[in-house]
């Protein structure tokens, strides 16, 4: 089945064309038939475009709206000289959409009916800078499609409904969660749940032999503690600032700084938000830029003090996380990093791992050395108590399993 994978953004619009049809998540037997993205709708966008695993293509053109942007896509792959595996528009079976925010009520990946629908413009208040986005990609693809190519959405916050009250409630006056369902919801969950199959699948463990600590390094970070396939806790709560440092969000601070600051710079409360979203972590701390690997070039080469500090933060709140979760879960078995830093750095594998032998966290340097740049596999040291593993995170694949699954009503989502 040819599924369309969309994550729709403010101007952006990431996709994928999946060929997919099997029962297992195995990422070496789906066929990726396109991948790219449209950045800056609205004006002069730019279009990446690529087809299978060739080196995609780049240009320009203006773009009014998302339906534009979609029907741009569209009109590309079934065109004749695009090289893309389909003949028209309606070769695409299904369309799977990233949804940021599935409130209490989806506890799973879900067919779009017009119910839903609705039910996702209730939830624009909880997540108001994701899910307006989503929802216009949903409509997008509804008007350049057709409404009878059935869409599925997949919530980052699905996988999480799982976390019991004592990891999901914040000591703050109860009546705030029944008024406002103001609780921890986490995201990254389509990423945790794909790196914790994987893990399974690569290990040939049963979901009941479990009990892991998924690490999603990004651009946004979040840790999530995994026992029996199922999420116990995780880092990011009532939206993603929360948690773990990240290119420019703060993640864990104390509230009380937020009134202190505000008054002290004259910030409203709307711009003390987006200063803790946009211009801290990585990017505050050091003052330079929001990306790792500049900063590690940074520190090496010129020996910056500031991008040393802000590599420092990040690695520590990792390892506090850790350790958390470790306390929370009775111990791992495994520890699997993934995400652009976790995939791609050994350096900051290193850094977070250092020093916690006592915990059985033994890092096998040579191996870690060797897992960069999209490489699945393990890296700690021989009799070492918990596993430490790289998995490159795929959300786009699990967003067209569910998809298929849903539409061609096999078994539920693992
Ligand atoms: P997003 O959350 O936007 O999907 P990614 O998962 O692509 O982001 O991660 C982006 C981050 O990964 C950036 O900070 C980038 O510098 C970092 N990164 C990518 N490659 C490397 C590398 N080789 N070494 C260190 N960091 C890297």
């Amino acid at each position: 089945m040819k599924i369309l994978v969309l994550n729709v953004g403010s101007s952006s619009l990431k996709f994928q064309l999946v060929d997919t049809d099997q029962t297992a998540i195995d990422a070496n037997s789906d066929r990726r038939l396109a991948s790219g993205q449209i950045e800056r709708i609205g004006g002069e966008a730019i279009l990446t475009l690529g087809v299978g695993s060739a080196p995609p293509s780049h240009t320009t053109a203006q773009i009014r709206n998302h339906a534009e942007a979609v029907e741009r896509v569209i009109a590309w792959m079934a065109g004749a000289d695009s090289g893309v595996d389909i003949a028209a528009p309606s070769d695409i079976e299904a369309v799977g959409h990233r949804v940021v925010h599935g409130g209490e009520q989806f506890t799973r990946s879900t067919l779009v009916t017009a119910t839903v629908r609705s039910d996702l413009e209730r939830l624009i208040d909880l997540a108001p800078l994701h899910n307006p986005h989503n929802l216009l990609g949903i409509a997008a693809a509804r008007e350049v499609l057709g409404e009878n190519v059935p869409q599925v959405a997949v919530f980052d916050t699905a996988f999480h409904q799982t976390i019991p009250e004592t990891a999901h409630l914040y000591a703050i006056p109860y009546q705030l969660y029944r008024r406002y369902r103001v609780r921890r919801y986490g995201f990254h969950g389509t990423s945790h749940r794909y790196i914790a199959y994987r893990y399974r699948q690569l290990t040939g463990k049963t979901r009941e032999q479990t009990r892991i600590i998924t690490l999603h390094l990004g651009n946004g970070a979040s840790a999530c503690a995994i026992v029996d396939g199922h999420s116990v806790d995780t880092s990011m709560g009532f939206t993603p600032l929360e948690g773990l440092v990240m290119g420019t969000r703060s993640g864990d601070i104390d509230p009380a700084i937020i009134d202190y600051v505000g008054a002290k710079e004259g910030l409203s409360s709307r711009e003390m938000d987006m200063m803790l979203n946009k211009q801290s972590g990585l990017l505050g701390l050091s003052g330079l830029t929001a990306d790792m690997r500049e900063l590690l070039a940074e520190a090496d080469e010129n020996g910056d003090r500031r991008a040393r500090l802000a590599i420092d933060i990040f690695c520590y709140r990792v390892r506090k996380y850790l350790g958390a979760y470790l306390a929370a879960m009775n111990g791992a078995d495994a520890i699997v990093f993934a995400g652009g830093i976790g995939e791609n750095s050994p350096a900051v594998r290193e850094r977070i791992c250092e020093g916690m032998d006592w915990l059985g966290i033994q890092i096998d340097a040579g191996r870690n050395i060797g897992l960069t740049g999209g490489a699945e596999g393990r890296f700690d040291r021989d009799g070492g108590r918990v596993e430490l593993w790289t998995i490159p995170t795929d959300e786009e694949l699990l967003i067209a399993r569910d998809t298929w699954r849903i539409v061609s009503g096999n078994a539920p989502p693992p």
